[in-house]
């Protein structure tokens, strides 16, 4: 078995994982990531809202324009393969690959979250290109376009009333036959002229990912040109679990504003905590503090303002 050693771990080749790379690369630490491809920034979405790219710029655009970045530097390794586990001794975390064990001082994990997206015949050619989750990211371009939110609850609904900011061409579909919707919200679905159909997607007309009509299970042809899935999401928190990490009722890693966990040695950046809204700015800013942190954590005594 081959075991190397390096200083930081990053697991997660996103835009948190990526950003946190780069700036250790500029504390002159020896950073090895290791991405599995995909995650949320890995499909076919263009990101419209992050500052300084008029017209916008693809997700995976930044993944590579930040590989290029970091290969700048002869101290930061990029691995594209999985870690499958990790555990700590000692000091030491240790991360088990296909390919050996990687030992480091401190560890970012930056794993994401997998997102429950409406499964029907080539959903997947739909993500980023006529299907969202993100009322913040893309509602913008749905300014009066035929709108269903899927989903079937009070929170899916709520969607469905800011929705009305934007187009009021809305349907609200349940996707599931089990509907928590409060009776408040019901009401003010109906005040809005908010269609409620509870039944789930049978199947999809779909053109070069664009979406033209959902086709429910018993036969309603549903025309659209978005569809907004509030369906929720499964934050990558397995190493966390493992090494003890504090995780919040829904899965997501608990940290402070430093990105610090409650274990020493262990932060997490990105969507996979939930202390800002998840978007690539956040993402990119939690990265980089995690990064400072993990630097500072490693500094040895001598050099702390402590
Ligand atoms: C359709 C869509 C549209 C969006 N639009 C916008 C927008 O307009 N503006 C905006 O700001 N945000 C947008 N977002 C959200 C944005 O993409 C996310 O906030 C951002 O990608 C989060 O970055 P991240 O690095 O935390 O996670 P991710 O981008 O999900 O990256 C996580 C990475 O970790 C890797 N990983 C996980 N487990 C392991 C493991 N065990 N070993 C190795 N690697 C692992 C995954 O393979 C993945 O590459 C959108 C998202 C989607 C899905």
């Amino acid at each position: 078995m081959t075991i190397s050693t390096t200083e930081v771990i990053v697991v997660g080749g996103g835009p948190a994982g990526l950003s946190a790379a780069l700036v250790l690369a500029r504390y002159n630490r020896h950073v090895t990531l290791f991405d599995k491809g995909g995650g949320r920034s890995g499909w076919g979405q263009t990101n419209r809202n992050f500052l300084g790219f008029p017209g916008g710029i693809p997700a995976r655009t930044i993944r590579v324009k930040g590989r290029e970045q970091l290969a700048y530097f002869d101290h930061v390794q990029i691995f594209d393969t999985p870690i499958d586990s990790i555990r700590k001794e000692g000091d030491m975390f240790i991360a088990a690959t296909p390919d050996g064990d990687w030992h480091a001082g401190a560890l970012i994990l930056c794993t994401g979250t997998v997102d429950r997206w409406p499964q029907f015949d080539g959903w997947q050619t739909t993500v980023g290109r006529s299907m969202f989750w993100c009322l913040t990211c893309d509602a913008y371009d749905a300014i009066g376009k035929e709108v269903i939110v899927v989903g079937s609850t009070t929170e899916a609904a709520c969607m469905a009333l800011q929705m009305t900011r934007f187009t009021r061409k809305l349907t609200l579909l349940t996707n599931s036959p089990d509907v928590t919707i409060s009776d408040v919200v019901l009401e003010r679905l109906e005040a809005f002229g908010i269609p409620l159909i509870v039944d789930e997607i049978a199947s999809a007309e779909i053109d070069d990912g664009m979406i033209h009509a959902l086709i429910t299970t018993d036969g309603q042809r549903l025309p659209v040109d978005m569809v907004f899935s509030h369906q929720g999401a499964d934050p990558r928190n397995e190493f966390a679990l493992a090494l003890g990490v504090d995780v919040n009722e829904l899965g997501y890693i608990v940290v402070d504003t430093e990105q610090k966990t409650n274990v020493p040695g262990v932060y997490a950046a990105g969507d996979v905590t939930y202390l800002h809204s998840h978007q690539i700015s956040a993402a990119v800013h939690e990265g980089a503090q995690a990064a400072s942190a993990a630097n500072y954590y490693l500094y040895p005594p001598e050099l702390k303002d402590e």
